[in-house]
């Protein structure tokens, strides 16, 4: 694969790896105790202890996502088996490789596949998993910048490839984003802007006006707007829309597309449930595109990261996010759900 370290980064490495069982690493793990109570901690775990796989990758970054918030708070069933080490995403370097397409010093990404849910994450300075699941990073990013965009970044993307897939151009008309000061909303604001769209940004924070203005966003509007209970069509405003919220804001959303619009439906941090009607969709034919980041093919994650890497400076990806150490992650998780973090949590996990 291409950008393989140099000999010399990765023999330094190599020589950890002699010591084999007795390294330890530096991880979050999930617990769950015989009454069912969720507990987080930060430790140290021995490479014995990771779930055998084909790659074992040496983490450089991992990042903080919404998944993996509700997680470690234990607010949402997202952990299928425990102990579980959670974090959906990380960026690293191959260490150790029985699969054919990674050698050592290979620069790799991984998104989603049941990371952080049924099998070890990446919240950790280690994780083995199989080699299909690991994508190439992509040569204009390094492992930081690939964090600060992580599987938000690459979830917005995925949500502008369905909207470009069904002929939604920039000059059709004015795209929404909901949850627009989060991590998929900033990205989306920033990529939709660099596209040559007029966005919307949506945000229950006006103190963060400046900021999504900054990232391109053309008009703001109060999310309050779009929270309760709506009518089967409201005034059609915008051609597209990108919504991290579902619930009655997707709902509204849908009755505020325009004629022929289409909506892409990626998030549920307003709610689960969708309390529409299908007039939006049988008087004005707007779509339903229904946005998945974990299971989504190689080709198409392949096609969302080049683009990412295209479209976005690194001037801009820092404005959209901040790093932590891995020992700020569980204080940090209860701020995201709480609505504080503005933007993205890229974890140097070696802090
Ligand atoms: P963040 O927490 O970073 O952002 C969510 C934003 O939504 C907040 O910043 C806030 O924006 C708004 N918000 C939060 N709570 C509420 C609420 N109760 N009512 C209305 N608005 C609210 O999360 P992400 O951006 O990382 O993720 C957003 C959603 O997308 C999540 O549900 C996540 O699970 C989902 N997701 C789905 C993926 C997929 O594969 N389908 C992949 C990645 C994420 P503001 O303050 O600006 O209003």
């Amino acid at each position: 694969m291409g950008n393989r370290l140099t000999t010399m980064h990765y023999s330094t490495m190599a020589s950890q790896d002699a010591r084999g069982d007795s390294v330890r690493f530096q991880a979050i793990l999930i617990e769950r105790d015989g009454a069912g109570n969720i507990q987080p901690n930060y430790t140290k775990l021995r490479e014995a202890q990771l779930p055998p796989a084909a790659v074992q990758v040496q983490i450089q970054y991992s990042s903080l996502n919404y998944k993996d918030a509700l997680a470690i708070t234990g607010k949402a069933p997202v952990v299928r088996r425990y102990p579980m080490v959670p974090g959906i995403d990380f960026a690293g370097i191959v260490v150790r490789s029985d699969a054919p397409d990674w050698q050592p010093g290979d620069p790799v990404l991984l998104n989603g596949w049941g990371a952080g849910e049924t099998h070890w994450g990446g919240l950790a300075q280690r994780a083995q998993v199989p080699g299909d699941w690991l994508l190439p990073m992509p040569p204009k990013l390094n492992a930081r910048q690939a964090m600060l965009l992580g599987t938000a970044g690459y979830t917005a993307m995925l949500c502008i490839l369905a909207l470009e897939d069904q002929g939604i151009a920039p000059d059709a008309g004015e795209i929404l984003v909901t949850g627009a000061s989060g991590g998929v909303g900033s990205i989306a604001v920033a990529l939709l802007s660099r596209l040559g769209y007029a966005v919307i940004a949506a945000t229950g924070r006006p103190q963060h006006a400046d900021y999504l203005r900054g990232l391109g966003a053309k008009h703001l509007l109060d999310r309050a707007s779009l929270a309760a209970p709506g009518k089967p069509l409201e005034k059609a405003r915008w051609i597209g829309a990108i919504d991290t919220l579902g619930s009655h804001t997707l709902a509204n959303v849908c009755a505020g597309t325009r004629y022929g619009g289409a909506v892409a439906a990626c998030g549920l941090a307003q709610g689960m449930d969708f309390p529409a009607t299908v007039a939006p969709f049988i008087l004005r034919g707007i779509r339903l595109l229904g946005i998945d980041s974990v299971r989504a093919p190689q080709a198409l994650r392949k096609r969302a990261w080049e683009r990412l890497a295209d479209l976005l400076t690194p001037r801009c990806i820092e404005t959209i996010g901040n790093t932590i150490a891995l020992q700020a992650v569980i204080p940090a998780a209860a701020r995201l759900l709480a609505g504080q973090v503005r933007g993205r949590l890229a974890v140097d996990v070696n802090a």
